[in-house]
């Protein structure tokens, strides 16, 4: 039997995570939040088994590192959602409100600087899970990604996390030697000898800290590792850049304090309707980054 599902009833279950499939009146596709993008093999399982019951027998992967039950119809839209909660799974992600937390695989990534899975749960409890009924004036996504190759697009989330390996010049220990190691490491070179000593100019360089251990004579040896944050990223319709605040942070607590208050910056003073790097350009960056900064 063929449901004709009303369209209060289309936005009702949309905010649950089921979005109508546009070639049929009463089909859905449901999107599982995953946390972080990492499921374990019983979850998995757990899927595929809601994915043959209730679905069509296929699963897509969205670009934000969630899933999607394809096929489920009306009728099945509760069942799904009690199965799925059996297994400590639910549905989700839609909506004016922060959405499910990127993240790239920095933790394992041999380029990767900071634990981006354990960060992008705990942001994800704290934000997601436990903001779930907090209505913005729009959609705000965050991404974690672990170092300046910027896989996930930290940069074109409303609020975006990168590792950082911060390096330390020694002048005095640098032998100035016929071929410099830390010029050679450098990806995007930066480090270059100037006058028989190594530069490294701090504004170029983007912390990658893929120059450590690279001197023998310890010129560049220490590292502070911190997280740098960007505010006002968007892609889609319209792209902006998101920009960084000027401070490096060092802890995972400094992260999760100025990110709750960049959310709290958005459901005070964003208009309804606009994203966040709206609001960024509204109030003028300077004066964001003071109010999260101070
Ligand atoms: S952003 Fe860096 S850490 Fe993350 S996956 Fe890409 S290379 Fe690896
Ligand atoms: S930074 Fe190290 S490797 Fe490079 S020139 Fe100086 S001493 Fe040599
Ligand atoms: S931290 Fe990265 S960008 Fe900066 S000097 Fe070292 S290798 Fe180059």
């Amino acid at each position: 039997m063929e449901y004709t599902v009303s369209p209060e009833e289309v936005k009702r279950v949309k905010g649950m995570g089921f979005l109508q499939d546009k070639r049929y009146p009463d089909v859905f596709n449901a999107r599982v939040i995953t946390r972080n993008g990492k499921l374990t093999a019983a979850q998995h399982r757990v899927i595929a088994e809601a994915c043959e019951r209730f679905g069509s027998g296929e699963v897509t992967m969205t670009v934000r590192l969630t899933l999607e039950i394809q096929g489920v119809k009306y009728e099945n839209i509760q069942p799904l959602v009690d199965f799925l909660a059996e297994h400590g799974l639910s549905t989700g992600g839609t909506g004016k409100r922060v959405r499910p937390v990127v993240s790239c695989k920095g933790t394992t990534c041999q380029y990767g600087l900071i634990d981006t899975f354990a960060l992008s749960e705990k942001m994800h409890k704290r934000f997601y899970e436990e903001m779930r009924g907090v209505a913005l004036p729009h959609k705000f996504k965050i991404a974690v990604g672990g170092c300046p190759n910027n896989c996930v697009k930290p940069d074109l989330n409303d609020l975006g996390v990168i590792g950082q390996r911060i390096p330390t010049v020694y002048l005095e220990k640098c032998r100035g030697c016929k071929k410099c190691r830390v010029e050679a490491a450098c990806p995007i070179k930066v480090a270059h000898l100037d006058g028989g000593k190594v530069v490294i100019d701090p504004a170029a360089c983007n912390h990658c800290g893929r120059c450590r251990n690279q001197c023998p004579f310890s010129a560049v040896a220490d590292y502070v590792s911190g997280y740098k944050v960007y505010i006002g990223g968007r892609w889609g319709k319209k792209v902006a850049q998101g920009r960084a605040l000027s401070r490096i942070f060092t802890t995972e607590d400094e992260v999760m304090a100025v990110t709750e208050k960049a959310i709290e910056l958005f459901r005070t003073q964003g208009i309804d309707g606009e994203r966040f790097a709206d609001t960024v350009a509204r109030l003028g960056f300077e004066n964001v980054e003071r109010m999260l900064i101070s």
